[in-house]
């Protein structure tokens, strides 16, 4: 069976083990389905997610101009602390970033490898935690737009990490780490604007399961710009990643805009 797809990020159901899909052009592919089949991945060309255009994709699935132009990819994003929509300061597009920004979101911690830091829209949970890979996740404040959340997070993070170590996550070493009692010790660290959204009584952690058959012993990233074809059993998929019996794990997220035919052997 033969798909066709522009790359996006695969979409996720948290149940007893996470669900992942993809979005193909016939239709939506069930990669759960799909574990312990061969399957061949070949690199077709690019086009962007935004003009539609064969452009080379520059970052995010976009293509040069449009990350330069596009008000989903302001420089809030990655930094949240610079959002602005809250006092009416336009980055490029005032709009688009009031309805983006001023928007419930949570500070959380979550466990991928060790802990970390980290700032999602509310409606993000728990797609943002499937996404990054992590076992375990905890709120920590909820605040009502996304300046509030980022200045909290660059606080926190003089404390406790703020990014993913990818490798150890898809090699499943996770560090046993009390999320509750990690979310305790910050609390003191909670900027003051942001204390009073600190969510006293939601201690609750989240668990996720993903379906991986066996965990590579070390990971070689595969890039499709260098190698146009890969061909490989898989055995999981993990945050973005699916992984192959070779050790092989491919970032699905960092290929987005990549147009690849997948081939289900
Ligand atoms: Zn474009």
């Amino acid at each position: 069976m033969q798909y066709q797809a522009v790359l996006k990020k695969m979409m996720t159901e948290l149940n007893d083990v996470v669900h992942y899909y993809l979005d193909t052009e016939n239709d939506f592919l069930n990669l759960n389905q799909l574990l312990n089949k061969e399957i061949e991945i070949s690199f077709e060309g690019y086009q962007c997610l935004s003009c539609g255009k064969e452009k080379k994709i520059f970052r995010q699935g976009l293509c040069y101009d449009c990350f330069y132009k596009s008000a989903a990819v302001g420089d809030w994003v990655m930094k949240p602390e610079l959002s602005t929509a809250h006092l009416g300061i336009e980055d490029r597009d005032l709009a688009y970033e009031k309805e983006a920004q001023l928007k419930p979101h949570i500070v959380y911690l979550a466990l991928s490898s060790n802990v970390k830091v980290g700032v999602t829209r509310k409606t993000q949970i728990p797609t943002r935690w499937i996404d990054q890979g992590a076992t375990k996740a905890i709120e920590i404040v909820e605040v009502p737009n996304r300046y509030l959340a980022g200045i909290t997070e660059v606080a926190l993070k003089e404390h406790v990490a703020d990014k993913t170590n990818w490798q150890k996550m898809l090699k499943n070493e996770i560090l046993d780490i009390d999320l509750i009692e990690e979310r305790e010790k910050l609390k003191a660290f909670i900027p003051k604007e942001a204390q009073p959204y600190f969510l006293a009584n939601n201690g609750k952690i989240t668990e996720i399961n993903y379906p991986v058959l066996q965990y590579p012993t070390k990971v070689k990233s595969l890039n499709l710009e260098k190698t146009p074809s890969y061909f490989g059993k898989l055995i999981g998929v993990k945050g973005q990643y699916l992984l192959f019996e070779d050790n092989t794990v491919f970032n699905i997220r960092n290929s987005e805009g990549y147009k690849v035919i997948i081939e289900v052997k």
